[in-house]
């Protein structure tokens, strides 16, 4: 395949690039061509996306048992756990993923996360099938202990998901059933992580509670036990509401241990302030914060059209979008927002990103515009995505009386 007319970020420069049948880069501005050529029309090239925060093995179950009514994160737990979790089979996923698999990858995204739980051994459900989507994205598994490694056997049946294959130990400190089984289980989940040589990815801190505290737990115990750059923060949600010396501080030490944050906007922002009257809290991470002082953040789907969130389709330039505007990001800082899912993406999930050189793996996508900032503007799915042999064309056209206007819409900020 021959894709013309790329542009590159690196020189500013159109280039093309040919992809042999084997899904290499064999070469870049040779302009070989046989069988399909695209025309990129000068659409900007990328890294692939990453969503470093989801639940695919319980997405698209909305309709699986009762509606969330209240819209809180506690009701939507329970529906999930109680209701969803134990319909669950191996085919039941399956089915699912196969549609999930095609929603993450004509939106780009070809490395994702997803916290699965160890009920039902979903986790398992998930290591056992995952490999036949590889075609078109990699999952990363969190064993993820909910609603606590305190309830029932989850200690057990984590670290049978951990000896499985998943390459994330979970915890939900916050969900805990006291304050003091929080902070155990801060240690139980770093010991998994040594003794299994993994990664840590906790729910922490997802409520509106400024007296939540165990994010600081978390970054201080992987810094004293020297293993906080494979640690990630997701939600913090709580941090909206500390008062601003506490999170100075906290940022120092989230700085300090290395560790990332992964916020995800979107359903943080339908899930936190529910028990607020008018004015309601935004309920979410302090992301912007966090990236000024020199904070890995990456950026997050989180849930897709389930008992805790209805909607969603994996468009992460959408929630790029969400977390500018909720977090009141201005336009100077509108284009390095990217980099939450894309290096910042990697970074949290250990993943060496794909280098768009010769001889590589084609694993890239072209984006509807030539620039990261009427990308982020439109939050329209890439143009092409390609990994390897597989690939994806979204060729959005927008006609008003049959005359195309396609170009004066998308590119505008150039
Ligand atoms: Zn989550």
């Amino acid at each position: 395949m021959l894709v013309r007319n790329v542009k590159f970020n690196s020189d500013n420069k159109i280039h093309s690039i040919y992809v042999n049948d084997e899904g290499m880069i064999e070469c870049i501005d040779c302009n070989r061509k046989d069988g399909t050529v695209i025309d990129a029309k000068g659409r900007l090239i990328s890294p692939p996306f990453v969503n470093p925060h989801s639940h695919l093995g319980y997405a698209l179950t909305l309709k699986y048992a009762k509606f969330n009514e209240s819209g809180t994160l506690l009701e939507g737990v329970q529906i999930t756990r109680e209701e969803i979790i134990p319909k669950i089979s191996e085919e039941d996923l399956r089915k699912r993923l196969d549609i999930i698999s095609k929603m993450l990858f004509i939106n780009g995204v070809l490395y994702v996360r997803t916290h699965e739980p160890v009920l039902n051994d979903l986790a398992i459900k998930m290591l056992r099938i995952r490999e036949e989507f590889t075609n078109l994205i990699r999952i990363q598994v969190v064993a993820f202990p909910t609603p606590g490694y305190f309830y029932g056997d989850n200690i057990e049946r984590a670290e049978k998901a951990l000896e499985e294959g998943a390459e994330v130990v979970g915890l939900i400190p916050h969900s805990e059933g006291s304050i003091e089984e929080g902070y155990k289980s801060i240690k139980i989940a770093t010991d998994l992580a040594v003794k299994y040589g993994r990664l840590i990815d906790g729910h922490v801190d997802e409520t509106d509670d400024p007296s939540s505290r165990f994010s600081e737990a978390l970054a201080r115990e992987a810094l004293v036990r020297g293993i906080g750059k494979r640690t990630s923060i997701s939600h913090m949600t709580a941090s909206h509401s500390y008062d601003n010396w506490y999170f100075h501080k906290l940022l120092l030490l989230l700085r300090d241990s290395g560790v990332s944050v992964i916020s995800n906007p979107v359903v943080s922002l339908h899930l936190q302030g529910r028990y607020d009257n008018y004015p309601k809290r935004r309920g979410i991470a302090r992301i912007r914060e966090l990236m000024k002082g020199g904070v890995n953040v990456a950026l997050g789907s989180d849930n897709v059209i389930d008992a805790i969130y209805p909607l969603g389709d994996y468009n992460m330039l959408r929630v790029v979008q969400e977390a500018f505007l909720v977090d009141h990001f201005v336009a100077s800082e509108v284009t390095s927002l990217i980099s939450g899912i894309t290096e910042n993406g990697y970074k949290a999930l250990s993943i060496v990103p794909p280098i768009i050189e010769e001889g590589q793996k084609a694993q890239f996508i072209i984006l509807q515009a030539r620039n990261y900032y009427d990308a982020i503007r439109t939050a329209l799915p890439p143009f092409l995505v390609i990994n390897g042999r597989y690939y994806a064309n979204n060729n959005v056209s927008f006609l008003v009386n049959d005359s195309d206007i396609t170009d004066k819409v998308i590119n505008i900020v150039d």
